[in-house]
Formats: structure tokens, sequence, C-alpha cells
């Protein structure tokens, strides 16, 4: 089909090691999946489900960019992740098999417009321009889960400036991979290249223009970004 204008590009992630480039089809987030983050945020880790938002597939950014401070806002935070990307999608997809959906694992950085997160939370509206905004997924290389596995335990940090703000361990995690991908292919059809920012522990905090944000998992990699 002949189309009217130019297709936008496929947007990729890296695998590790150079072997080729995932292709990104959707993100997903998870809200509150680590239950001190809840606690700061206000809320009762224990009586709430998962639940689930999305950013733009154009929102990644690859690791080691300088990215511009993003407009509408003076308080963007910045939220360490395991990032999930699956290789095969699947609806109702049992927890026992979803691990199998998985292609590989990266460390992201789910960044919050939290001024307008915080507006649109207490007038009832979407999220979207707290957090689907342009630039606001940047990701690592992709590790496959063929190479490490599937981390279920391991340090999550991320530093501002080399002081450590965030940090916990990916055992902490409310929902685990498993769950969050079941009960989310409940809720939609997950394809591949489908992937999930898995929610970010306790210690979130602002970030300014000129500073510089090294994140990290064990086992899944380094992720380094910069404001300018
Ligand atoms: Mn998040």
């Amino acid at each position: 089909m002949k189309l009217a204008f130019p297709a936008a590009p496929q947007v990729t992630i890296p695998v590790a090691g150079g072997e080729g480039a995932v292709p990104v089809r959707r993100i997903w987030c998870v809200g509150r999946n680590y239950a001190e983050h809840a606690r700061e945020m206000g809320h009762d880790p224990d009586r709430e489900p998962p639940f689930f938002f999305s950013k733009p597939a154009d929102a990644i950014v690859a690791n080691g960019t300088a990215i511009p401070y993003p407009p509408g806002t003076k308080d963007l935070h910045h939220e360490i992740e395991l990032v999930v990307v699956l290789g095969k999608g699947g609806t109702d997809i049992k927890v026992a098999d979803a691990l199998g959906h998985v292609f590989g694992y990266g460390v992201g950085l789910d960044m919050t417009r939290r001024d307008l997160q915080g507006q649109a939370k207490k007038m009832g509206r979407p999220w979207e321009m707290g957090k689907g905004f342009d630039q606001s997924a940047p990701c690592s290389a992709i590790q496959p889960a063929t190479t490490i596995g599937h981390p279920a335990k391991g340090a999550i940090w991320v530093k501002v400036n080399g002081q450590t703000k965030q940090t916990g361990d990916l055992n902490q995690q409310i929902w685990k991979v498993e769950e969050t991908i079941s009960i989310l292919s409940s809720l939609v059809a997950l394809a591949p290249g489908d992937i999930i920012y898995n929610g970010t522990p306790a210690g979130v905090g602002a970030v300014v223009k000129g500073d510089k944000l090294d994140g990290h998992i064990d086992g899944v990699g380094d992720l380094s970004v910069s404001y300018r």
C-alpha cells in the first residue's frame, strides 16, 4: 500500500553483546510495585492489585544519551526499574508459563514529570502528560534471558551525580515478573516487542539540568544518561 507519508522509523533497543536489536511495540509500566515506594507515595502496598499505564514506544532513549530537560515541568523525577522485553505474546498467560514469553531484561528509567502527575491524580485525570512524554524511557541494552536467566533478586539502584538516591532489591517487588505478565495479559493482548517497566524502589527524587544518572541492576547491566 502506498503510504500518504513515510512511516515513523521502528523503535529498537540494542541487544547486549552486539546481537542486533529488539523492535519495540508497546511500553507498559507497573505502578507501585515496591512496598517502600508505595508508602513514600502515600499508599498502602499490601492491599492494592497491580495497575498499569503506558508510554509511547518512541519514548525510548538509548544508553549514554544527553537528554534535553523536558518542557512543562519543574519536578522531573527518576524511577529506576527492571525492564522486561517480551519475545512472545499472548492473552491470559498462566503465571507458570509467563517467563517463557520473556526475551530478555534491561535497566530502565521511568522518568516522571511528578508535578504534572500529581495534578492529574488530584483532578482524577489521566497520567499521560506526567508519564508518557518524549524521551521519558531511557533503557540499557537488553540481556537475553538465554544468557542471564530470569533475575528474581539482586541490587537495583540509581545514583545522581555519584550519590546513591534509590536502592532496593528485585526480591522486594510486590508482583513478580511472571505475575505481572499474567495479569497484564488478562487485560490486553500482549505481543513480541511489548516491554514492561516493572516498578521502582523507594527514593525517587528530582533531577535538574546538568545531572548525570547512573543506574544498575545486578546481573542485568548499567544505564547512564544525563540532562542538558
Ligand atoms: Mn515507575
